[in-house]
Parts: structure tokens; sequence; C-alpha cells
């Protein structure tokens, strides 16, 4: 989260502050959402003990919803030093999620490895978007 001074907003001028605003909210709601929503295992991979249908109830699977929230989310909601959207993919793969299969962790980087850029993409459109109704129509809907 930036702050502006005044005097820095009356440089920027009302409609790129509004944006900047925008902007800001919107990636502190994709912070949340990613902290708080482990990417779904689905049925595990095929080496998982645990593949199938009831995946989605087993230790494998608890124990990577609990050590997403309590590893991950914790250190990417820390409001003193929060974990970087750019830093989070490596975060995650190179920390220990016990009782999770190799094989399952494995399958689920493959997943988010490009899950983390949207802050990047809120910034760039921003840069790119012409007024708040373009940059809105991109992303404010969703908020
Ligand atoms: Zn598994």
């Amino acid at each position: 989260m930036y702050t502006h001074t005044e005097e820095q907003c009356a440089q920027i001028g009302p409609r790129t502050m509004f944006l900047i605003a925008q902007a800001q909210t919107r990636i502190e709601r994709e912070r949340r959402v990613l902290a708080m929503m482990a990417p779904p295992l689905f049925y595990g991979h095929t080496n998982c003990p645990y593949h199938g249908p009831a995946h989605e109830r087993s230790k494998c699977n608890r124990a990577w919803d609990e050590m997403w929230w309590g590893k991950f989310g914790k250190s990417f909601l820390n409001p003193l030093r929060p974990l970087g959207f750019k830093d989070a993919f490596e975060f995650i793969q190179s920390s220990e999620f016990p009782g999770v299969t190799k094989e399952c962790k494995e399958e689920a980087e493959t997943r988010i490895i490009g899950g983390f850029d949207i802050e990047e993409q809120i910034i760039t459109a921003v840069q790119k978007s012409e007024n708040s109704v373009t940059w809105c129509r991109e992303f404010g809907d969703l908020m």
C-alpha cells in the first residue's frame, strides 16, 4: 500500500489518484483472496495415496489447506512486512508443506505458477488506461 502526501495528490491530479486508489483496493482484495483460498488439489496427483474423489477430505488435502493459510497466507497478509506478489510463488515452492505429498504440491505449483502476476496486470492496466472508464471496464467491475 502506497500513500501520497497532499502535495503529491495535487501534482498527480484527481483522475490518476482515482485510478491509483482503485488499483490499490483491487490489489489488496486480490491479496486477501490469494491468502485465504488455497488452490484446489482436486483428485490429487495419481501417485498420491489419497488420489481420487475422496482426496478433498484426505489428510493430504487438509494439510495443504492448513499450510496454505498457516504458512503462506499469514506471510502474505503480514501488515508490517507482507510477502510480495513477486516473491509468493518462490516462497511456496521453497516451503515445506508437511503432510502434503511431494507430487500433489508440485502439481499445484504448476497450476499457480502464473497466478501471482495479478498485481503487475493491475498496475499495467492503470498505466495503459486512457481514462477511468477504460480501467474500470477491465478491473473495476470485479471489486
Ligand atoms: Zn495428495
